[in-house]
């Protein structure tokens, strides 16, 4: 939970303060890392009270830690929830909501362009449970309505979505959702919390990879999962203190560390971004761009409504297809080839042999991921070098 305090300020603010420890040991600046298991008691009686939940102190490390719990604060202000948890990754966070509040007979629709392995989780192992799971183009909100049954319980929508950078209209799933008796979850990663707060338009639970945009330094992985109000906190903190895909202190440390230069990243990206993606538009090389800030882009309306910019994540499509991409990719210099995203460098990735691979072709097709579709994250550095970098390896097509 955050204080009213913390709520009034904006939003490069709360990064930067949101989660600092409210009594500071010796005045260090810093959150310190609680590099603890465990927790005393002072006497029986109170490790009674902390376990009843009467005292508020710590117990052990699965269950809560200051340094841990200093970036669900953060996130949560960010987020403008009601209060948050970390998780080991972003897949521990989506499978715990799943296995939170999915059951045998119960069906979840997710976005068909969804990050792969959570399509791969939901078909292959939470099948295994009985749960019944239907992937829908959610960027046509009738494809969500048409899509609901009975036993409908969450509808899971990513927007922008990977790679295809399709948008969800947040509010009008949330109105189906609440409509059905459905929860909305939405995974916030694509944009970050200075981008969209789901919240504002009527989603249940966000969740994020933190290892993107949020941490950006591509040097650790993590997970959050942020709750709108008090009841869906307290059912997700229990579970995951069962199930135990909680984050170490450490590695919540160094997320503490990223997050708070995250307006100075996502503004720096998100300008090189919009720049990129008119350049590539007029390549010869290059077939379509799909960046969400391109006024033909479909959704271009609902991103420009429900986001405050455009975010750094670019699909294009590019001559000769497979090759053509496979072209691209091994010629450029400055961007990375690497699955991964929203780090301060440049990313490039193919998703159809890369981060979606594990999708059946047909699917793949279904979801709007041709062969020909290359996705580049976009970092931090000057524009006219990641342009160059570009334009060297498209010309060798
Ligand atoms: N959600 C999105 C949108 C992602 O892109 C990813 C990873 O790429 C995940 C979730 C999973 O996150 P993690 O790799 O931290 O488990």
């Amino acid at each position: 939970m955050i204080d009213k305090e913390m709520k009034r300020l904006h939003k490069a603010t709360k990064a930067i303060h949101a989660g600092n420890l409210k009594k500071s040991i010796f005045g260090e600046v810093s959150v310190p890392i609680f590099q603890t298991s465990t927790f005393s008691f002072p006497s029986a009686e109170e490790g009674a009270e902390r376990f009843s939940g009467e005292s508020p102190g710590y117990i052990y490390t699965r269950m809560g830690n200051p340094t841990t719990n200093a970036l669900e604060e953060n996130l949560t202000a960010l987020e403008n929830g009601f209060a948050g948890v970390t998780t080991g990754t972003g897949m521990a966070a989506i499978c715990t909501v799943f296995l939170t509040f999915l059951e045998k007979g119960s069906h979840i629709i997710c976005t068909a362009a969804v990050y792969g392995p959570v399509r791969v989780a939901l078909e292959k192992e939470f099948s295994r449970f009985g749960v019944e799971s239907t992937f829908a183009n959610t960027a046509k909100i009738d494809n969500i309505i048409d899509a609901l049954q009975p036993n409908t319980s969450i509808i899971h929508v990513e927007t922008p979505a990977n790679p295809t950078m399709q948008i969800t209209d947040i509010q009008s799933a949330a109105d189906i959702a609440h409509k059905h008796g459905a929860i909305l979850v939405v995974d916030n990663t694509f944009a970050s919390p200075y981008l969209q707060r789901p919240f504002e338009y009527g989603a249940d639970i966000v969740v994020h990879s933190l290892t993107k945009f949020i941490n950006g330094h591509s040097d650790v992985v993590g997970g959050a999962i942020i709750a709108k109000d008090e009841k869906l906190y307290k059912r997700i903190r229990e579970s995951l203190n069962l199930f135990g895909g909680t984050m170490d202190p450490h590695q919540a440390w160094l997320i503490l560390r990223g997050v708070r230069t995250l307006a100075l990243r996502v503004e720096k990206s998100q300008e090189n971004a919009l720049k990129l993606a008119d350049y590539l538009k007029e390549h010869k090389n290059v077939t379509w761009v799909h960046y969400p800030g391109l006024e033909e882009h479909p959704q271009y309306a609902i991103a420009k409504k429900q986001m405050d910019g455009f975010g750094s994540m670019i699909a294009f499509g590019v001559k000769n297809g497979l090759n053509g991409g496979k072209t691209v990719m091994n010629n450029v210099q400055l961007f990375t080839l690497a699955v991964s995203l929203g780090g301060v460098e440049s990313l490039i990735e193919h998703p159809a042999s890369m981060t979606h691979a594990s999708m059946p072709q047909k699917e793949r097709g279904e979801a709007g991921i041709s062969d020909e579709l290359v996705r580049i994250s976009v970092g931090c550095e000057d524009y006219e070098d990641l342009r160059d970098d570009l334009n060297r390896a498209l010309d060798k097509i």
